[in-house]
């Protein structure tokens, strides 16, 4: 038999085929038990009362408490009304029926307390509330246990076949006293770990979060229910780890290296910042410790990721292996060898750059050599994971600004390593994202983060101007200019087939170009459309310091060093997210002198528009940068947390309940360390959910 909470909505009693289908297609609810997840969003605490003469125009549902001082019908037919005074001593607010006059009005007497219940609204300077809930003082304080009140989402086809908040929840009320003790609510741990992680019944939970008997109950159920959707997603994450640790064997770095020494004595033109020191220990550690190491490196542009990425490279090199470092583009891939051998001159070793432009006799010499141990450390794009590229030991591989990389990619590294063992891993990004959401995308890697940039780096000044003041702004790039420095100016295109986007930018460059004549001005634009020789001519030119103005859309690539660029002017600045501004940021403020980033706009700006330019002005720290984001889109729009439309999360919020993330994470941590297969009859129950969940939930944690 099919358990209760699948039972098909149809059949709840005040549904039927009808309402079925609207809750359906409205809420995506069609059984029960996603009637259950149907949770409010918010609550009206019915012990507390409103003043009529505080009341604010956008009050929702409020409750006053007083008496009727009048009844009277207005209008005629089919549009009569029944008005009421009701005065609470401190003003007087009309209620209004349209409906229902007949039984409603004999219940309306004076000199008794009621309460009414409604939404207040304004009407010609004075409030009223049409079709209150009310009822007598008396019988409501017969009624203790329904304090706060559930407020349900709903939306306006369903408001017209009555499944507002409060068709909601009748039809919840129906469902949820079907519940008590029937055990149709399955519970997900023995008793001891509920109680020791200070855990109601999830029974209890359901009920409390839907009919809360008072504000600690509501807490309660609510901390419950969070709680679930956050162990259950640790849990997995942290079984698929042990999972891979198991399996496979990580090479062990065991030597500290005589390479890793002399690059620190010899070669390192500065001292390493707190936490690249304290980043390079963590990898340490990993690397000895004979488990395959899969680390997240998060630092924001210019924190310095390459000399921590050089420094593990070594210590592979120093064991006895080979090193792999992967960029995303040749572009970036070059300048990494460029700057790798560079900084490794006297240590005499064989760094090889392998890109698709490398060309069919050299990739042949390269791929001998790789077999053969010759070459130390490769460096190349996506050209190094193709099959016929073979080592002879690899033991570390770094991605570096791996969210343009697939999985499936990564995954392919993992075949690299020999002798039954895998390369460890270390992924590199430059896009912060909150802790909580990183916890929860990658709570299968390590994370490591660089938060402190090198000293003597200039803050960059980010200001806000608008479209108005461009002439100011071409002003100010002269004078830029003639200090010698370079500038971007970045478009928009947020596809590159969209013609008004392209037509912008040409027109951008026309202008700029009018403003900007040569010979004395030099300007530059990029573009996806062009080939991709043509791109590389103008980046190198620019890079060069050929040019003096970049015009282009975003296609400028991430990680791209040219540190006598000083000026970032963003046009239509309001239509890029946050982090992607806090990215093309990044590209200026590499070298010495100040630097500036100006954030060009219309003046009708959205109030969330304006809280994104507020923030660039406000801060460079890419992390407080990455929780605005996450409070303004909600974490499902962020690096494609979200899997076929369906929210990760049905009640708790990333941005609001990292403390009880933080909770689930260790309980799941502990769980597994004292029963790593969950074989335990204590653990039955949420090993039985676990494999459900792992059914239900195919691998959304790992899109990026
Ligand atoms: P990103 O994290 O963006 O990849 P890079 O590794 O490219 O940053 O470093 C940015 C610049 O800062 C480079 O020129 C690098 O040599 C320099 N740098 C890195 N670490 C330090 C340090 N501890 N002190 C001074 N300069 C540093
Ligand atoms: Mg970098």
């Amino acid at each position: 038999m099919k358990p209760f909470l699948e039972t098909s909505i149809e059949f709840l009693a005040g549904v039927g085929t009808e309402r079925a289908k609207l809750l359906r297609e409205e809420f995506g609810i069609r059984t029960y038990n996603d009637l259950l997840y149907h949770f409010p969003f918010r609550y009206v605490d019915k012990t507390q009362f409103h003043q009529i003469n505080s009341i604010q125009s956008d009050d929702a549902d409020i409750q006053l408490r007083g008496r009727i001082t009048a009844v009277r019908t207005v209008g005629q037919a089919r549009g009569q009304r029944l008005v009421a005074d009701f005065t609470d001593g401190t003003g007087v607010i009309e209620l209004v029926w349209f409906k229902g006059i007949k039984w409603v009005k004999p219940k309306l007497l004076p000199n008794i307390d009621y309460v009414v219940f409604g939404k207040p609204s304004n009407y010609k300077g004075s409030y009223n509330m049409v079709h209150p809930e009310f009822e007598t003082v008396e019988a409501q304080q017969k009624r203790v246990s329904n304090a706060l009140v559930a407020v349900y989402p709903s939306t306006e086809k369903a408001k017209e076949k009555h499944l507002d908040s409060k068709g909601i929840a009748r039809l919840m009320n129906t469902l949820v006293s079907q519940l008590p003790g029937k055990g149709h609510i399955a519970e997900l741990y023995g008793p001891e770990f509920r109680q020791k992680n200070h855990l109601v019944s999830r029974e209890e939970a359901f009920i409390n979060v839907h009919f809360p008997r008072d504000t600690e109950s509501l807490k309660k159920a609510r901390f419950r229910l969070k709680f679930d959707e956050l162990f259950f997603i640790q849990l997995r994450l942290l079984k698929l780890k042990l999972i891979n640790q198991n399996k496979f064997q990580g090479a062990v770095f065991a030597e500290v290296g005589e390479l890793v020494n002399r690059f620190y004595t010899e070669c390192l033109p500065f001292d390493l910042t707190e936490a690249q020191k304290r980043v390079v220990r963590e990898i340490r550690h990993d690397l000895g410790s004979g488990k395959q190491m899969s680390r997240l490196l998060q630092g924001d542009v210019g924190s310095g990721k390459t000399i921590v990425a050089l420094m593990s490279m070594l210590l592979a090199v120093d064991n006895g292996y080979q090193a792999a470092l992967m960029a995303p583009t040749e572009i970036l891939a070059e300048q990494h060898f460029a700057t790798i051998t560079k900084f490794l001159a006297k240590l005499n070793l064989h760094i090889a750059l392998l890109t698709g432009s490398t060309k069919t006799a050299e990739r042949k010499v390269l791929h001998e050599q790789l077999r053969t141990g010759e070459i130390h450390i490769l460096i190349g794009t996506h050209a190094l994971i193709e099959d016929v590229v073979q080592f002879h030991k690899l033991g570390l591989v770094i991605v570096d600004e791996q969210h343009r990389f697939g999985v499936q990619q990564r995954a392919k590294l993992w075949l690299k390593g020999n002798d039954g063992e895998v390369p460890h891993m270390l992924i590199m990004t430059a896009t912060p994202i909150p802790r909580t959401l990183a916890m929860t995308v990658y709570g299968d890697l390590d994370t490591s983060v660089i938060d402190e940039l090198p000293p003597g780096r200039k803050p960059i000044k980010t200001l806000h101007r608008f479209d108005s003041a461009r002439q100011k702004i071409f002003d100010f790039m002269r004078q830029e200019i003639a200090l010698g420095r370079q500038v971007y100016v970045v478009y928009p295109l947020i596809s590159e087939s969209e013609k008004l986007d392209f037509k912008h930018l040409e027109d951008g460059y026309e202008s700029i170009v009018r403003d900007f004549p040569q010979p004395q001005y030099q300007v530059s634009i990029l573009h996806g459309k062009m080939k991709a020789d043509q791109k590389d001519y103008e980046m190198q030119r620019f890079k060069e310091g050929k040019t003096h103005i970049m015009v282009s859309t975003t296609v400028i690539e991430v990680g791209v060093d040219v540190p006598n660029a000083s000026v970032m002017v963003i046009e239509s600045a309001e239509r890029f997210g946050l982090s992607q501004l806090h990215q093309l940021r990044g590209r200026v403020g590499r070298g010495a002198e100040q630097s500036y980033c100006i954030l060009m706009t219309g003046y009708a700006l959205g109030q969330e528009a304006r809280t994104r330019m507020e923030t660039m002005v406000r801060t460079n720290d890419g992390f407080e940068i990455a929780e605005v984001d996450m409070r303004l889109r909600g974490p499902g729009d962020i690096q494609g947390t979200q899997q076929s439309g369906k929210p990760i999360f049905q009640i708790t919020n990333l941005s609001k309940d990292g403390q009880i993330l933080q909770l689930a994470r260790n309980a799941a941590v502990e769980l597994l360390s004292d029963d790593p297969e969950l074989e335990k009859r204590e653990n039955a129950l949420t090993k039985h959910y676990l494999i459900q969940e792992m059914k239900n939930r195919p691998n959304w944690a790992r899109v990026s």
